[in-house]
């Protein structure tokens, strides 16, 4: 099953492509029959964002419906690589994740690094290994059902979960030994919590049919800001992962850079960055929240990254461990 279908030629503008060959999501009214839902729950609960528990529960990714099966009715469809690039992280130990067997990709795109996911794989491809160069299309497994949550996943809702990612920090190990030594980290820094998703199904509608050339650095940073947070660091691994996402300044090209203002979405993706000199700032707590954009709190509010209390907005634990992670 696990052979190269190598779609070679990159077509200008594109970035992703399907991860299987369900493509419902380009036909009009046919969403039902490209996202998986939830039990009892409409097929909007399969797709990326605030779409479960009432729209408080985050989903990082995509739920994409099988389109085949064996005689048992277990999913069977090849899992394709959605863009050139390399084998980052494979797990083959179902039991460890709740994306049971998963395998990451690493891609550039656009400048940028970015990541992505296929999760709850029956068979992750025996050959793959880290650090080898795979051309979108390659088939890197088979669709499943593996996870290791206590309700599993019923033969119906087989799916694979597809996810697109930025890396918070490549010092993730030492950042969760520190602060949750208690705590098992059975996937060095492809732990779940490393990474921040954005939408897959913006990239997979950017197709070249739509004759438009897609930029991912113009699609982050036409994020909708959720808030602005202020970090009193200067040297941060997002700085060099992800220098396309730096806005010049020039007060602190001329004076220094003292700290760096981060625009954060509802998820909690630092979008834009923008170096701040010392005139520019206040030298008070190390992090401080500068603005809140209401509206998009209210409609997204599951990221969990802010509260109002007493009528005073602040960064929840969660921010405030989203922001120490980021600049550790
Ligand atoms: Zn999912």
């Amino acid at each position: 099953m696990c052979l190269a279908l190598g779609l070679v030629s990159p077509i200008l503008g594109e970035t992703f492509t399907f991860p299987t060959a369900n493509k419902f999501l380009l036909t009009p009214e046919r969403e039902a029959d490209f996202f998986t839902a939830t039990s009892g729950k409409p097929w909007s609960s399969g797709t990326y964002g605030c779409v479960r528990s009432e729209g408080w529960q985050l989903h990082e990714g995509l739920d994409i419906k099988c389109l085949e099966r064996d005689d048992r009715g277990e999913p069977i469809d090849p899992v394709m690589a959605s863009a050139e690039g390399f084998v980052e992280y494979a797990n083959r130990n179902p039991a460890l994740s709740n994306y049971g067997n998963y395998v990451i990709l690493k891609h550039r795109i656009d400048g940028l690094e970015v990541f992505s996911l296929y999760a709850h794989l029956s068979l992750v491809c025996e050959d793959l290994a880290k650090g080898d160069l795979i051309r979108k299309g390659d088939v890197i497994g088979i669709m499943g059902r593996t996870s290791n949550t206590q309700e599993s996943i019923s033969l119906a809702r087989a799916h694979v979960h597809f996810e697109v990612a930025l890396q918070l920090n490549e010092r993730f190990p030492e950042w969760h030994e520190k602060n949750f030594p208690d705590q098992r980290n059975d996937h060095d820094r492809w732990n779940g919590q490393n990474f921040i998703g954005v939408d897959p199904s913006v990239l997979l509608r950017a197709s070249p049919q739509a004759g438009m050339e897609f930029s991912l650095r113009r699609y982050l940073r036409g994020q909708t800001e959720l808030c602005r947070v202020l970090v009193l660091e200067t040297d941060f691994p997002w700085l060099r992962q992800y220098t396309r996402l730096i806005r010049r300044n020039p007060v602190s090209d001329a004076e220094g850079v003292a700290g760096y203002e981060l625009a954060l979405n509802f998820a909690g993706l630092p979008f834009e960055l923008i170096p701040r000199a010392p005139s520019e700032i206040d030298f008070g707590e190390r992090v401080q929240l500068l603005t809140v954009n209401k509206a998009e709190k209210d409609a997204n509010p599951c990221g969990r990254i802010l509260n109002q209390e007493e009528g005073k907005w602040r960064l929840t634990n969660k921010g405030m461990r989203l922001i120490d992670l980021l600049t550790y």
